[in-house]
């Protein structure tokens, strides 16, 4: 955590608690990078301000914004969403993983995602990057199909107070991100090292 509040990037998601505007980033970041979402997420909030402008939207419309970003079917889901959540819940977003995954589009992740990264709940969000961070350190020889055992891991880590379980979250997504690629893990100037089983073994 230490290690993320000195090289953690300023992202504009990482800069507001407001629930629709983390689960717009969230359904963007699905399979696209980061660097390509920063400027459709800014333009996309232009135009859908809060849920309600969203909802209010003809899908045609939606679709546009979302152009050149791919996986259509995202938009899709993020507008369905918008439509039930204020016809259903006066616009007011759950702020539980369970309830949150009952919406159009949520998996797990970005359940745990919203949960954690808007209410700051104390909830594993275990994305691509988070599952390679915790095999590596934990479970290296972790067969494929144990992701419930990485989840586990997970939720075991988060700590309890809610700003740090955000905080949490946010730095081993990072790490995942910018040390402990899937390209290279880069160990040596890794912060948690000294508890990584992958780490302990690289000279
Ligand atoms: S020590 Fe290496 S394998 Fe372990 S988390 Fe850091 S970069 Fe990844």
């Amino acid at each position: 955590m230490r290690w993320f509040r000195r090289h953690g990037r300023d992202l504009p998601w990482r800069r507001t608690r407001d629930p629709y505007r983390i689960l717009v980033s969230e359904f963007m970041l699905q399979q696209t990078q980061v660097g390509r979402v920063e400027g459709y997420y800014a333009r996309f909030l232009d135009r859908y301000p809060d849920i309600q402008a969203l909802a209010g939207a003809p899908p045609a419309a939606v679709r546009e914004s979302w152009a050149g970003l791919g996986y259509y079917r995202r938009a899709a889901n993020l507008h369905r969403l918008a439509r039930e959540v204020v016809r259903d819940r006066g616009g007011v977003l759950p702020s539980e993983p369970e309830e949150l995954r009952t919406l159009p589009g949520v998996g797990p992740y970005t359940a745990g995602a919203v949960a954690t990264f808007a209410f700051e709940r104390r909830t594993a969000a275990v994305d691509t990057n988070v599952a390679r961070v915790i095999r590596r350190a934990f479970h290296p020889r972790l067969a494929p199909s144990g992701s419930r055992r990485v989840w586990d891991t997970a939720a075991l880590l988060v700590p309890r107070a809610g700003s740090a379980a955000w905080t949490f979250n946010q730095a081993i997504m990072e790490l995942g991100a910018l040390v402990c690629t899937a390209r290279v893990a880069r160990c040596g100037e890794c912060p948690v090292r000294t508890a990584c089983a992958t780490g302990r073994r690289t000279r």
